[in-house]
């Protein structure tokens, strides 16, 4: 049994891991492409780490 829900698609999962959503811009003709860490970490399940760009977060625990 879990409460632990994916912050992401709120799927549960307990195999839940902190992670920095990152977007990313496209290159274009005024500007090269670029990635933007978002600063709060979310807890994302397998699926969402799969299909969206993120950023590991290093946990000392
Ligand atoms: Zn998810």
């Amino acid at each position: 049994m879990t409460d632990r829900v994916c912050e992401n698609c709120a799927f549960p999962d307990e195999e839940l891991v902190l992670v920095r959503r990152v977007y990313l811009t496209p290159e274009a003709w005024d500007r090269p492409a670029s990635a933007q860490v978002v600063e709060e970490a979310e807890l994302w399940c397998v699926s969402c780490r799969s299909q969206y760009p993120h950023e590991a977060v290093d946990d000392d625990d």
